[in-house]
């Protein structure tokens, strides 16, 4: 038998990250919605034909009140997030294939993001 483990986490903080994982997971469930039916599409038997786009934005803002709730209570760093924000930019724009005109509105809307990355294009980019 294997020692007794604990994730150290007090009862409230399960919730919260359970909260957050459960909110995550309904999100990806829409996304695959939208991919297989079309962001403007709905369920046939939703009376109020809600759409699919919808749907994922309330998915976000629940997501979005999970992580706020999680950096009330510390549990995870604000501070840090916005860090990886800039950071996922810097990383993931030379491998975009069609957010040109997506970056773009991104800057005008959030101008203190990150710069371009100064970086070789990547041979994918060359090629195409
Ligand atoms: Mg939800």
């Amino acid at each position: 038998m294997g020692e007794a483990f604990s994730n150290e986490l007090a009862e409230a903080q399960v919730e919260r990250f359970a909260l957050l994982a459960e909110e995550l997971g309904e999100a990806v469930q829409i996304i695959g919605k939208i991919l297989r039916h079309g962001a403007n599409s709905y369920h046939p038997n939703d009376a109020d034909e809600v759409p699919n786009k919808e749907l994922l934005v309330k998915e976000l803002g629940d997501i979005q009140f999970a992580v706020e709730l999680l950096c009330a209570t510390h549990d995870i760093d604000e501070a840090l997030i916005e860090w990886y924000r800039v950071e996922k930019i810097k990383k993931v724009e030379q491998y975009l294939h069609h957010q040109e005109y997506a970056m773009k509105l991104y800057r005008r809307r959030w101008p203190y993001s990150a710069p371009k990355a100064e970086s070789e294009p990547s041979s994918e980019r060359r090629e195409g």
